[in-house]
């Protein structure tokens, strides 16, 4: 990894004093905010830095201030539930998504963005912010991990998604954009056979945006294709 660029994610590890005069001359770069305390952090804070944003990792409250966008990075929301309540950051960060910061989901983040949670642990909590309820664990035992090419609105071409134990939109509100589903299209046994989800997991919503929200069930940090960050640094970058 290039530590010397300035949008690197490493740029958190730097000497605060450091810090200051590097986000002195990136003043016009996003400031985004990686969620930080579970999942895959580096590679959304590597895929966000690619893309111009100034990255903060994030594991405090202090370090929400100034944030013009948040990413909830995939992992195991039980987990991250937990701990971003044991880290006091549950409060803070649901009233910043409450008052309109940009955030993005994945997976995991996409649970900790909804309303509802379906297959939630008893006493999981959410952040809230999107109007939907999401299953988790959706896609079953069999196709629990899968990939697959979808449509996602807005974007050119086929976007190749990448399932990892994913969670399934499965009741959405009145304000709630849909803007991918997995296919539903093709034959059961060809869907089997290139492990693609099928049966009731066909044609299912994976991937919502509301207001400043977006969420996939899916993980774009993976991939290499970066549409999916773009779109949210282009949210960022409206609201800002
Ligand atoms: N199954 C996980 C959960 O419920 C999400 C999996 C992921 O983020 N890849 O949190």
């Amino acid at each position: 990894m290039d530590c010397s660029h300035a949008h690197s994610p490493t740029l958190s590890r730097l000497p605060a004093r450091r810090r200051v005069t590097l986000s002195a001359v990136t003043s016009t770069a996003p400031q985004i905010g990686v969620l930080a305390i579970q999942g895959d952090v580096r590679e959304h804070a590597r895929v966000l830095g690619s893309l111009g944003a100034q990255v903060r990792t994030i594991r405090r409250p202090s370090e929400l201030v100034g944030i013009q966008g948040l990413v909830i990075p995939g992992g195991e929301s039980t987990t991250m539930d937990k701990l971003v309540r044991a880290f006091d950051l549950a409060g803070p960060l649901r009233a910043l998504i409450a008052g309109g910061l940009p955030a993005y989901g994945s997976c995991a983040g996409m649970i900790m963005l909804a309303d509802r949670i379906a297959d939630a642990r008893p006493d999981q909590q959410t952040l809230g912010g999107l109007d939907m309820t999401v299953r988790r664990n959706a896609f079953g035992r069999q196709v629990d991990s899968f990939e697959e090419d979808i449509t996602f609105a807005g974007l050119d071409g086929p976007l190749h998604a990448v399932f990892i134990r994913a969670p399934w939109v499965e009741e959405t509100g009145a304000g709630l954009e849909v803007l991918a589903r997995v296919k539903d299209a093709e034959p059961r046994s060809h869907r089997a056979e290139h492990g693609m989800s099928e049966g009731p997991a066909a044609g299912r919503i994976v991937a919502v945006r509301q207001g400043a929200l977006l969420a996939t069930s899916f993980h774009p940090e993976v991939t290499g294709d970066t549409r999916v960050h773009e779109m949210f640094v282009e949210i960022v970058r409206e609201r800002s």
